[in-house]
């Protein structure tokens, strides 16, 4: 017999499962999908349960001068709806699955089930935004990209709860997101990406793009995007193949149900291209 918990406070939710024999429940929509049993039958767990989507004190968005603060049980639907929210995380979210699902699925949900297709991951990768985990006995605030290590697997401890997630405050002012999948709505991505750029005086001042579903985690090179910076918007042209190259060996999609690894790779490296050309003359 497994236990099934509804702590009140976070307090009590990071007591309860601090024996580490406990698993998180958010809004359900993957974990109902992975346990789920034959027809008209309940789900099938076979660990303990909590569930998190009482505790009313991580449903928040604040914002202060470094960071947009979203805690860890706020929906979906509930982040579209926030005037804090940049309008570019705002098409991302309104990509994801259909309104039933978004009024139960939360940011935290999509980072701990960690998939490289988790479309709004690829907008945290752009941001490189920062995840705040607790567990009873410290807090920790990490990149987004050291939580996640690899398809459904992360850095996450069975006693930990991810308690907030921080997206620095930066300003781009070219900004666009596109999603690939079979069709228009409720679609896993075939392809997705993100790509940010800030222009002044024609002067490429700072630019950071993210790729979904096309490596084991989604992919993002802070390191490769820095050689644009400071490129005149006229020279992008020029520096193109070069930059493409560079990004050209991380770029490892596998074949599965929805797509081959070949047009993955080449959607990738024309939305790269695609948002790079459009930025001359800007
Ligand atoms: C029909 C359908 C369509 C979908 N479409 C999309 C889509 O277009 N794009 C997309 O990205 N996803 C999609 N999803 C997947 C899913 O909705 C998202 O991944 C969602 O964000 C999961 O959030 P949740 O709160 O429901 O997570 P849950 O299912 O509750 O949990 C998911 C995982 O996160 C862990 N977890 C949850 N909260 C915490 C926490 N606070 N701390 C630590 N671990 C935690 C759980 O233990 C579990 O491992 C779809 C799902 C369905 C059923």
């Amino acid at each position: 017999m497994v236990e099934h918990v509804i702590p009140k406070t976070l307090r009590e939710a990071l007591e309860i499962i601090n024996d580490g024999s406990f698993m998180l429940l958010a809004g359900g929509t993957d974990l109902m999908i992975q346990h789920r049993s034959s027809a008209h039958t309940p789900p099938h767990f076979n660990k303990n349960v909590c569930y998190l989507s009482n505790l009313k004190e991580l449903k928040y968005i604040t914002k202060d001068t470094h960071h947009i603060h979203i805690g860890a049980m706020t929906t979906f639907e509930e982040i579209l709806s926030s005037p804090l929210i940049p309008l570019i995380f705002k098409d991302v979210i309104r990509d994801i699955a259909s309104q039933g699902i978004r009024h139960l699925a939360t940011l935290a949900g999509n980072i701990a089930n960690a998939s490289p297709a988790g479309d709004s991951l690829v907008y945290l990768y752009a941001m490189d935004a920062w995840i705040c985990i607790e567990s009873l006995k410290e807090q920790r605030i990490c990149p987004i990209t050291e939580v996640i290590i690899g398809p459904r697997k992360t850095t996450i401890k069975p006693n930990e709860i991810i308690k907030e997630i921080m997206i620095p405050v930066k300003q781009y002012h070219h900004c666009q997101w596109v999603k690939v999948g079979p069709r228009k709505a409720d679609a896993i991505s075939k392809v997705s990406f993100v790509g940010l750029a800030q222009i002044e005086n024609e002067i490429l001042k700072d630019c950071s793009f993210a790729f979904g579903a096309i490596y084991k985690t989604v992919l993002s090179k802070r390191d490769i995007d820095k050689t644009l910076i400071g490129l005149h918007t006229s020279q992008i042209n020029q520096k193109l193949d070069e930059f493409i190259h560079l990004y050209e060996p991380w770029i490892q999609p596998i074949d599965d149900l929805r797509s081959n690894k070949n047009y993955r790779k080449q959607v990738a490296i024309n939305l790269l291209r695609d948002f790079l050309l459009k930025l001359q003359g800007k």
